[in-house]
């Protein structure tokens, strides 16, 4: 498995870039490069996007939904045939502790038994109208889809994009983050190996700036799918604009952990502490702040506190709480947040370590938890991407909500309460894409409609919404006779 390094797939080969340059790839835990990946150009996307649009109207376009189904649940099996070899890379590429590396390798399978499974089940409807007709709907594929992704969940979010717009009959143009694109090459392969046709996917590595404005922007592309900050997706939505096509947006978040004073705090504490720190905190719908009602307000903090003082950091083979972040100029722009918030006097409850052998060339911060923290200060304003829970406190369940909805995005909840009527008050009222209640991320969730409201992004990935969103409807009105 290993003809693609430093390479671009190209209509089911492995070709050098145009540019015949290449980018480093470095290892987060000790900053050492560890491969390389190829500069994709705009002369490769035009390449890839020609390479999608032959698929389309060749072997691809002529294949059964049936088919389609029985190719992603191939290579669902391949992926899991390959899972120490994935896992191994995800975690050397993000510098994730290998636990969570597997869990993403097996949520990558999961996408695509998932959507192979759903692949001859989404049918159009028939529509009653006037005498001597017959209205019907079909859904039909966009065309060539661009999928840009980030660097902090390639094969999980691999999984949700390719395989929602596979399954549809769509050919897809990848664009991983180029800090971590190796397991997306390693996808490449096990595809090519699944034995779809030529073209169906086609992978162009390199910079935002290059190869990513090339896709968006470029005017055979019929549907985009972007998964990353909230700048970035301003732009692609602009791109998308200009060129009228429809565009999903996966965006940032400051997702919000709502206790009240009734919930289960033991349960609900590993979820707390998890929600916040997965990833190193590197994750679109961490859980990075936690309201607590008055009347617990200590006794939680305190449970949190004891959990914070315990908290590792370390490379990602040793598989401790923590990784390293992606690279130094995340570690730098986390950094500055934490001064700000130690300058103005906010209380850091506990901090992490890390751990003594840890290579110095890695990016590793403490796990760290701060207390009382005003709602507008930007520690709790702002998406930090570093493993820092903060917390406050509410009074009754309007100033929850207040707080809850009180930032600038909106990609998921959590509710802990055992009280049934306010679950059903609180998840109406709470401005996010997703709430859950007693729980935190309903582990991956493959099934689970994602996506968020305000700047987190609009659009849904996951479960079967996501396959009316990568696909066309159209409307035949058959008048009978001639
Ligand atoms: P980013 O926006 O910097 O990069 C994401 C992707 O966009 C990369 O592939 C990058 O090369 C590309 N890109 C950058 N500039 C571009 C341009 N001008 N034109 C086209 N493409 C361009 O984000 P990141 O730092 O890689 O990832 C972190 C962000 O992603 C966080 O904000 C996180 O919340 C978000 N994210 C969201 C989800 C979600 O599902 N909502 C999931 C994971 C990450």
């Amino acid at each position: 498995m290993n003809n693609y390094q430093g390479k671009i797939l190209i209509d089911g080969e492995w070709l050098s870039s145009d540019s015949s340059e290449t980018i480093a790839t470095i290892n987060p835990s000790d900053g050492i490069e560890f491969e390389r990946i190829a500069r994709g150009t705009a002369k490769d996307v035009d390449r890839a996007v020609q390479s999608a649009q032959n698929a389309i109207e060749g072997k691809w376009g002529k294949t059964t939904a049936a088919e389609r189904g029985r190719l992603l649940q191939k290579l669902s099996k391949l992926i899991l045939e390959n899972e120490d070899e994935l896992t191994e890379m995800e975690a050397r590429d993000v510098g994730k502790p290998l636990r969570q590396a597997r869990v993403d390798v097996k949520a990558c399978a999961r996408y695509f038994e998932f959507y192979g499974g759903a692949a001859d089940k989404v049918h159009g409807e028939t529509i009653p109208y006037q005498q001597g007709y017959t209205v019907l709907t079909l859904r039909e594929p966009h065309g060539v889809t661009g999928h840009i992704i980030p660097w902090n969940y390639p094969l999980q979010i691999i999984g949700r994009t390719i395989g929602g717009a596979l399954t549809m009959g769509n050919a897809c143009v990848l664009k991983p983050g180029e800090e971590a694109s190796q397991t997306a090459l390693m996808i490449g392969e096990l595809f090519r190996q699944a034995g779809f046709p030529p073209g169906v996917l086609n992978i162009i590595t390199g910079l935002g700036e290059e190869a990513g404005e090339a896709l968006i922007n470029h005017q055979g592309i019929d549907h985009l799918s972007f998964t990353g900050s909230t700048e970035v997706g301003e732009l692609v939505q602009r791109a998308a604009a200009k060129n009228a096509v429809p565009v999903t947006l996966e965006l940032g978040g400051k997702s919000p952990q709502i206790v009240f004073a009734d919930a289960n705090l033991e349960k609900a504490l590993s979820f707390l502490v998890n929600a916040a720190i997965q990833n190193c905190g590197q994750t679109c719908s961490a859980a990075s702040r936690v309201l607590i009602e008055k009347p617990i307000y200590e006794n939680l903090v305190k449970m949190l506190t004891e959990k914070f003082q315990q908290l590792q950091a370390g490379p990602a083979s040793r598989d401790l709480d923590c990784g390293p972040l992606i690279s130094p100029e995340q570690k730098v722009r986390l950094e500055k947040f934490i001064a700000e918030a130690r300058s103005d006097g906010l209380n850091f409850a506990a901090q992490g370590t890390i751990v003594d052998d840890a290579p110095s060339g890695g990016n590793y911060v403490k796990p760290l938890l701060i207390r009382d923290v005003p709602a507008d200060h930007s520690v709790a304003q702002h998406e930090l991407f570093g493993p820092v829970l903060t917390v406050m406190s509410f009074g009754d369940e309007d100033e929850a909500l207040e707080l809850a909805n009180g930032t600038a995005y909106g990609l998921v909840s959590g509710v802990w309460t055992k009280d049934g009527a306010r679950q059903f008050r609180m998840a109406k009222k709470l401005k996010s894409g997703q709430v859950f209640i007693n729980n935190y991320g309903a582990g991956g969730g493959v099934e689970l409609p994602f996506g968020g409201v305000k700047l987190s992004g609009h659009g849904r990935e996951k479960g079967f919404e996501a396959l009316y969103g990568f696909s066309v409807l159209k409307t035949v009105a058959i008048q009978h006779g001639e």
